[in-house]
């Protein structure tokens, strides 16, 4: 194979972990070293997130613990602008608003849930350039989504105890099909 071909990025779409599977609930660690596997993961999550399709991403939904995030809110007809972020932490937040939450790693169910209006999110870039987004509506929303991903948290963990028990028994019923 020459040089050349070898350079050529196979595109690669991963597996989406459902829950009930245990990953989904463990807690990411942060990444250390940005190294060429987290350069492929992140690139992997892209694809996988954009086949889905989807809106955002993170790396346990993709069976990986690490700390990264990938996200997208752009409108399709303005075509694709990614944004990536390895250890985002959450440093502002103020006021509230109730969007309708929707999760790939959540099957056949949508949902009312409460999160913080405004956040300011601290990260780094996939070249680890320290950055920070300040978001609102949709983009604060995707954020606090995944980053709760990151923390082993489901958006269904964010609704009423009631909602949450029936979804579960939705999801019983279907595996025993
Ligand atoms: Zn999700």
């Amino acid at each position: 194979m020459s040089e050349n071909v070898r350079e050529v990025r196979i595109m690669a779409v991963l597996d989406i972990q459902k829950y009930p599977e245990p990953v989904l609930k463990e807690k990411a660690r942060p990444v250390e070293k940005i190294s060429k596997d987290i350069q492929r993961l992140i690139d992997d999550m892209a694809d996988t997130m954009y086949e889905a399709p989807g809106i955002g991403l993170a790396a346990n939904q993709v069976g990986a613990l690490h700390r990264v995030i990938v996200f997208d809110v752009t409108p399709k007809e303005e075509g694709r602008n990614l944004s990536v972020l390895i250890n985002p932490e959450i440093v502002a937040a103020s006021g509230e608003l109730v969007h309708q939450e929707a999760c790939l790693s959540v099957i056949d169910y949508s949902c009312d849930v409460r999160r913080k209006a405004c956040v300011t999110v601290s990260g780094l870039d996939r070249e680890g350039k320290p950055v920070q987004i300040e978001a609102q509506e949709l983009l604060a929303v995707v954020l606090q989504h995944e980053i709760d991903h990151l923390d082993g948290i489901l958006f269904i963990d964010r609704i009423s105890r009631l909602k949450r028990s029936l979804y579960k028994r939705q999801i019983k019923k279907n595996l025993k099909k």
